[in-house]
């Protein structure tokens, strides 16, 4: 008999095109009225457009969100919000800016809706990464859940056809880490199972016809049900590996995660079996690690960190940093099989060396 732990996160999901349209009704459903909009420098465009939409229920707009959340921006965040007396913001963007506005809630307690952009998932999460003095520590906690997210498939019709790629990639790791997590369920897994497939499907239609409406559609679809998957049980050895690599050498987030998962696949193949024939089933092929890999290379996504600027002189660091913690995986780590690992990613070795290996 399965036995098993499910705990649903609370919030509102308003999923469609035009959506964009709903922000309004549903600032005045939490009953707030004073919207501060927050977006990054690159996304002011939308942002003014939103804050035009919504006509008297903005105060302003605050574009200043980066990559990473730094607690310098956030610390101006929240005096424009508080100087404004706003009562609740809309953020619209990747997970940069989800990031900022749930940062901004943490300190001053306002209500979020937000308006995700990208695949990240950040929005149907209770997590928190932020940086203090160059240093990213994630926070968990319910405060920082977004009361309502607006997926509006019309916004993603921008995404490049890089970041379509890589920040699909980014979700479908969320999905595949939910189907070896310790706490993994039959709810989640079919979430993940179904978000891989999504993506399986729609990034090799979008990297020809970027404005394939259903295509897009389906990518959101399977950003939202990744989301929750990473919301819902623990990641394991892929997240903790690219949060290091991202932290210590500055690489580009999602980029990051699309050249380290089949390397991650790979190392746990012998130790979750079912997970693998998972992945597979959902993305369509015979073998998990090699379906990642075919899929990477249709979209054009580089395929190692040396491509991303990872210096190769990094390895042995990263390797210190990616087992000087305990945590749970499938498959337990040694230092030098992670070391073997990411000097492999690094190179864009072909992944499957790890299996031979005991640990
Ligand atoms: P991002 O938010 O940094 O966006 C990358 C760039 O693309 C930005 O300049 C942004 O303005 C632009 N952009 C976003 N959507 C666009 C669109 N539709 N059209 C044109 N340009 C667009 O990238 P991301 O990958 O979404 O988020 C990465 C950040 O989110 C990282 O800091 C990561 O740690 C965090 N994250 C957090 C969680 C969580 O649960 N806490 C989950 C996933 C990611």
């Amino acid at each position: 008999m399965r036995e098993f732990v499910y705990e649903t996160m609370p919030g509102r999901v308003v999923f469609g095109s035009g959506t964009i349209g709903r922000v309004g009704e549903e600032v005045e459903r939490l009953g707030c009225g004073r919207v501060l909009v927050l977006a990054t420098p690159g996304q002011m465009e939308q942002a003014e457009a939103l804050r035009e939409r919504l006509g008297w229920l903005a105060v302003g707009v605050f574009g200043e969100a980066r990559m990473h959340t730094p607690v310098e921006t956030t610390a101006q965040a929240v005096e424009v919000a508080l100087g404004l007396g706003a009562d609740c913001t809309v953020a619209i963007g990747g997970g940069s800016t989800i990031g900022l506005g749930k940062a901004v809630s943490l300190r001053a307690g306002l209500p979020q809706v937000v308006v995700p952009t990208t695949y990240a998932g950040s929005e149907v999460t209770p997590v928190l990464g932020e940086t203090h003095n160059g240093r990213k520590i994630t926070v968990r906690d319910p405060a920082v859940l977004p009361r309502t997210v607006i997926y509006d498939v019309d916004l993603t019709l921008t995404l490049s056809a890089s970041l379509t790629a890589t920040s699909g990639l980014n979700a479908m790791a969320h999905a595949v880490e939910a189907l070896w997590a310790k706490d993994a369920n039959p709810i989640t897994s079919l979430l993940a199972g179904q978000a891989i497939r999504a993506f399986a499907t729609a990034l090799p239609r979008l990297a020809c016809a970027p404005d394939d409406r259903d295509a897009r559609a389906e990518a959101l679809y399977g950003a939202w049900l990744a989301g929750t998957c990473l919301a819902t049980v623990g990641m394991a050895l892929h997240h903790k590996l690219c949060h290091v690599l991202g932290g210590a050498f500055d690489l580009p987030h999602s980029e990051t995660h699309a050249v380290v998962l089949p390397h991650v696949v790979a190392f746990n193949a012998p130790a979750a079996p079912s997970a693998m024939d998972a992945i597979a089933a959902a993305l369509g092929t015979s073998d998990a690690t090699t379906g990642l890999i075919d899929l990477r290379q249709r979209l054009g996504v580089p395929g190692s960190l040396c491509e991303l600027g990872m210096p190769e002189s990094g390895i042995e660091r990263a390797a210190d940093l990616a087992t000087t913690d305990t945590y749970w995986n499938p498959r337990p780590i040694t230092r030098d099989a992670a070391q073997e690992l990411i000097a492999g990613a690094w190179a864009g070795a072909p992944p499957d060396q790890y299996s031979s290996r005991t640990s």
